[in-house]
């Protein structure tokens, strides 16, 4: 059975088919500055990669040069063979716990979180209408990035705030990645071979974020109301003292949105070393001896670790730390940094190991907490889920 996976932003739209239950890609790929007339598409399949640069006025135009490329290059005869797919979408709110059908009643309901997702909900909508313009009939649901955190109990995920600003304004945390920490806990797990698992998820990307997970529920997550929250990231920030913003406005005279710019944009490894927000360029840095992208590492790893040394008092012991995302997978030394800062939990890397890739425990044997690194695939986990709600 073939399942589509869609991540529609407000210029691009990602894709990719999968062959179901075998979890095989059949092709994927990408339309991005949708609304531009140098918007660019490339799609991959049989090992082959065409990309082409064309006027893409909006997401329904996307579409359906997505759909005209799927038969042209007889990836598909017809498109009826699609029988199934799913969106991501950002920001599930309090309304959904779990990947939902996307009937009209539920797309209203998407859009009514707008304004706790504005970059995101948004886009997402637009993807969702243009696909369900073009396959009418086929079952289409919505996998969110909150839902797998709708499990922390209420004084995890509550602001200290007034009350009010929670009832009245949904202010709280909603945590995100949920789809990627779900998938790799859950492969942790069964690695483990154990069921009510303390696990804490490592999900290093260009955005990232930390999550406890027992008896596979999500117990708490570094990110909040939005993905600024947590620890500092390729651009973010992650938390500061909130009194900053009062004292940067009246320094500059910035407003808020200036500001919070400032804090998505422009912090993390980007504003602390002054050179990049790529942990590649960052590691190269450190090489050549620049102390501020040495940093811009050490500040992250040293706050991705106070969060693990918090998760392990909050789970009541720990089974295994799991890295995923492209800094969790691919970056050796952010890995051993973390790892060697939280050594008094019985963690211990095979520094052989660690310069693996792939899927692989990369703990000593006998390391007390074992360290994995597993691939995230956001995708499958979509389109698992499809699956799961078409039965
Ligand atoms: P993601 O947001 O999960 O796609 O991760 C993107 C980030 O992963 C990039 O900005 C890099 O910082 C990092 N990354 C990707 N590939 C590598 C690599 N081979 N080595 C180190 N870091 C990498």
């Amino acid at each position: 059975m073939k399942i589509m996976a869609v991540n529609a932003g407000s210029s691009s739209l990602k894709f990719q088919l999968l062959e179901m239950p075998e979890e095989k890609v059949i092709t994927s790929g990408i339309v991005e500055r949708i609304g531009n007339d140098n918007a660019t598409f490339s799609i991959k399949f049989n090992g082959e990669k065409i990309e082409q640069e064309l006027p893409v006025l909006n997401h329904k135009v996307a579409v359906e040069l997505l759909f005209d490329a799927l038969i042209k290059h007889n990836i598909i005869s017809k498109l009826e063979e699609i029988e199934g797919v799913g969106h991501r979408v950002v920001q599930g709110g309090e309304l959904f716990k779990d990947s939902s059908e996307l009937t009209e009643e539920n797309i209203l309901k998407i859009e009514s979180l707008n304004d706790l997702a504005p970059l995101h909900n948004p886009a997402h909508v637009v993807g969702i209408r243009a696909f369900k313009e073009a396959l009418p009939n086929v079952f289409q649901i919505a996998v969110f990035d909150t839902t797998f955190h709708q499990t922390m109990p209420e004084e995890n995920f509550l602001y200290a705030t007034p009350y009010e600003w929670y009832t009245d304004y949904a202010v709280r945390k909603y945590g995100a990645h949920g789809t990627s920490h779900k998938f790799v806990s859950d492969r942790a797990a069964e690695l483990l071979n154990k069921k009510d698992a303390k696990i804490i998820v490592c999900h290093l990307g260009n955005g990232a974020s930390l999550s406890a997970v027992k008896n596979g529920k999500s117990i708490d997550t570094s990110m909040g109301l939005t993905p600024l929250e947590g620890i500092p990231m390729g651009t973010r920030s992650g938390n500061i003292d909130p009194a900053v913003f009062g004292l940067i406005s009246e320094k500059t005279g910035k407003g808020i949105s200036e500001i919070l710019n400032d804090l998505n944009k422009k912090s993390g490894y980007l504003g602390v070393s002054g050179v990049s927000h790529d942990s590649r360029d960052i590691a190269n840095e450190i090489e050549k001896g620049n102390h501020r992208a040495k940093l811009a590492l050490d500040i992250q790893t040293k706050r991705i670790a106070d969060y693990i040394g918090s998760y392990y008092v909050l789970l009541g012991g720990l089974d295994a730390i799991v890295f995923t995302a492209g800094i969790g997978e691919n970056a050796a030394n952010v890995r051993h940094d973390i790892i060697e800062r939280v050594k008094v939990l019985g963690t211990e890397l095979d520094p052989e190991l660690n310069q693996l890739r792939g899927e692989n425990e990369i703990s000593k044997k006998g390391s007390k907490v074992k360290v994995f690194v597993i691939p995230t695939n956001e995708e499958v986990a979509i389109a698992r889920d499809v699956l799961r709600l078409q039965k």
